[in-house]
C-alpha cells in the first residue's frame, strides 16, 4: 500500500513538472514579446550612477556583454554541450537577464577582472543593481524581486530611481562624479 502511495506521490509531481515544462514554452513563444534590446532604465541607472559612482572611486569601467538575444543566448549555452568548446553558460535561452535588457557586465579599462569585486558590489546594491554573485562577478542586473520565470512569462520590475537627483544633472551636463559629489548624496564610502 506505502509503495503504491509513492508511486502516485512520484507520477504525479513528474506529471506536473512535464506540464511546467510546456507552459514556460508557450509563455516564451507566445504571451511575451520577445525583448530586442537594452532596457531604457536599466541603461540609465548604469550609465548614470553605476559607472560614474565607480569611477569616483577609481575604476574605469566598461560594458564587456549587455543585451543577448534568445538565439545569442541558445549559441553559447549550446556550447560545450551540442557544439563544440567549452561551456562558457549555465542559462538556457531565457533564462539569464541579458536576454531581457536587465544585466551588463563590466571590467576595468586597465585591470581588467582583477579588482576589489566586493566594493563594486556595494556601488551596484547603492544604485540598485544586483551582483551575480561569487560565480559571475562581472555580471550586475536588476529584477527587483522577480523570478526569470517571471521575466520569461513577461514581467518587468518597475522602474529604478537614481538615489541622488545630482546624478541625473551631472550625466546631463557631461560632467563626471566626484567624491565630493557622492558625499553631498549622502552615499555610503565604498
Ligand atoms: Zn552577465
Amino acid at each position: 500500500m506505502k509503495r503504491l502511495l509513492w508511486g502516485v506521490a512520484i507520477l504525479a509531481t513528474g506529471i506536473f513538472l512535464f506540464s511546467r515544462l510546456f507552459a514556460r514554452e508557450s509563455y516564451s513563444n507566445v504571451i511575451a514579446p520577445l525583448p530586442t534590446g537594452m532596457d531604457p532604465n536599466f541603461m540609465m541607472i548604469v550609465n548614470d550612477c553605476f559607472m560614474p559612482t565607480a569611477k569616483a572611486v577609481g575604476y574605469d569601467l566598461r560594458i564587456t556583454a549587455e543585451f543577448r538575444s534568445f538565439a545569442e543566448q541558445k549559441a553559447i549555452y549550446d556550447q560545450g554541450r551540442t557544439e563544440n568548446g567549452d561551456i562558457v553558460s549555465e542559462a538556457p535561452p531565457g533564462h539569464s537577464l541579458h536576454n531581457y535588457g536587465y544585466a551588463v557586465d563590466v571590467a576595468d579599462e586597465t585591470a581588467g577582472y582583477r579588482l576589489d569585486w566586493q566594493k563594486l558590489v556595494a556601488i551596484g546594491a547603492y544604485c540598485g543593481l544586483e551582483s551575480g554573485g561569487d560565480g559571475d562577478l562581472p555580471h550586475f542586473e536588476y529584477r527587483g524581486g522577480l523570478s526569470t520565470d517571471q521575466f520569461l512569462a513577461g514581467m518587468r520590475p518597475p522602474p529604478l530611481v537614481l538615489p541622488c537627483p545630482l546624478m541625473a544633472e551631472k550625466a546631463k551636463a557631461g560632467q563626471p562624479l566626484t567624491l565630493a559629489d557622492l558625499k553631498t548624496c549622502k552615499a555610503p564610502k565604498f
